[in-house]
């Protein structure tokens, strides 16, 4: 049976212009980069050249990239790198409902050592609502950290605008840029953002390697200790072969904007085919490659699985912990009712999906769906059974 990856949101393959870089990187360049001699150089510069390149990419200065082991950690520098710095007397930190768990699980232990965190609410499509924001600011708001796409619903958050607001009261802005860096052309500058989190095993690079983009003059508290490695924010000998292929990654400039007609046949093509189906965030701005549908009276993680044994890959936003299936946190913030945010898949796209490949989906995910109707209990498409 073929199998068709259409969960480009949780993770990408290698590229196969990346995995050269990478094999030739491990074999060819054995040294430490913090070592002086032949091989240390070697690998130095390896990893300068990826500084570049992926700064190149985001719109900044070389030096004003940390290299770190991912999106998850680049988050967490940037949230207790600002929220842990001595000399704030008041602790005040602003996030949303619906960020990646790398913040709000960092912001929670931010609040367990004595900071105040807000957690804005969302609209019913999922954007952060600016007086909402306005309201929550003060004088002491450390920082302010609202993603800039998310990862469930690819819904796009107003980071000009917060950017703007959050400088007006003194905070500094953090956005975890993991769906968007190395994705679509972003400029950090043009966004106005202080941090900016990027993780290369989104676009086409190996898992373990990211980088938080630190704006030049802002010093940060380390998270990790060590070695005087990535000018004393982030210790730890370097992962160069993987850093080597990062830097590759973000060099191919890939615009993730050419998925855009894809991810509109196989949205139009589901509303239209299936019955009791709609898109949650699809009346905000959203990234080109994601679509958020719910399947009324279905469980997605039943769809997940039927679409599996199909031969195609798609994810249920839920998070499966403790055993349990839990409605999503981010599609609850939105105002989905748990049965509906339980009912709902992701399907995200990127480099390999083709229109066959989409058409294929459409007609799977239709006789997934009307299978699983048929065989539940309760039968809520459309009309209830009667009792
Ligand atoms: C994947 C993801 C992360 C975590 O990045 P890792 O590199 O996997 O640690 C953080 N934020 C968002 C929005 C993501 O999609």
């Amino acid at each position: 049976m073929q199998h068709f990856y259409f969960d480009h949101n949780a993770t990408t393959p290698v590229a196969p212009e990346v995995l050269r870089d990478l094999t030739a990187t491990l074999v060819e360049v054995s040294g430490n980069a913090s070592s002086i001699h032949h091989y240390g150089q070697a690998a130095k510069k390896k990893l300068e050249n990826a500084r570049r390149e992926v700064a190149e990419r985001i719109g900044c200065d070389a030096k004003e990239v940390v290299f770190t082991s991912g999106g998850t950690e680049a988050d967490n520098l940037a949230i207790f790198g600002v929220g842990r710095k001595a000399g704030r007397a008041v602790k005040h930190v602003i996030t949303s409902a619906v960020e990646h768990p790398a913040v709000l699980s960092a912001c929670a232990q931010l609040e367990r050592e004595g900071s105040e965190v807000i957690y804005l609410p969302v609209d019913g499509d999922g954007v952060v609502q600016l007086d909402e924001l306005k309201r929550a600011l003060r004088p002491g708001t450390t920082l302010v950290t609202i993603m800039h796409a998310n990862n469930e619903t690819g819904v796009i958050q107003p980071i000009k605008e917060i950017s703007a607001l959050t400088h007006s009261c003194g905070a500094l802005l953090h956005s975890d840029g993991v769906q968007t860096g190395g994705r679509l052309p972003v400029s950090v500058k043009e966004l106005g953002v202080d941090l900016f989190s990027i993780s290369g095993h989104k676009f086409g690079a190996p898992k373990g390697v990211g980088a938080l983009y630190v704006r030049k003059g802002l010093s940060l508290e380390p998270v990790m200790f060590g070695g005087h490695h990535e000018r004393d924010r982030r210790a730890g000998t370097e992962n160069v072969p993987g850093l080597a292929a990062f830097g590759k990654a973000a060099s191919l400039a890939r615009d993730w904007t050419e998925f855009a007609p894809l991810r509109d046949r196989l949205e139009a093509g589901i509303l239209a085919r299936v019955p009791g189906s709609q898109v949650n965030g699809g009346g905000a701005k959203r990234v080109p490659n994601t679509t958020n549908i719910r399947f009324d009276g279905v469980e997605g993680e039943a769809i997940v699985i039927a679409l599996d044994l199909r031969g195609y890959a798609v994810s249920s936003g839920s998070a499966c912990s403790s055993g349990a299936v839990e409605p999503s946190h981010v599609l609850l913030a939105m105002g989905l009712t748990p049965a509906e945010a339980r009912s709902s898949v992701r399907f995200s796209l990127g480099p390999g999906n083709t229109v066959e490949q989409v058409d294929g989906l459409i007609e799977a995910v239709e006789a997934s769906v009307a299978h699983l109707r048929r065989i539940s209990p309760e039968n809520t498409a459309g009309e209830k059974r009667p009792a």
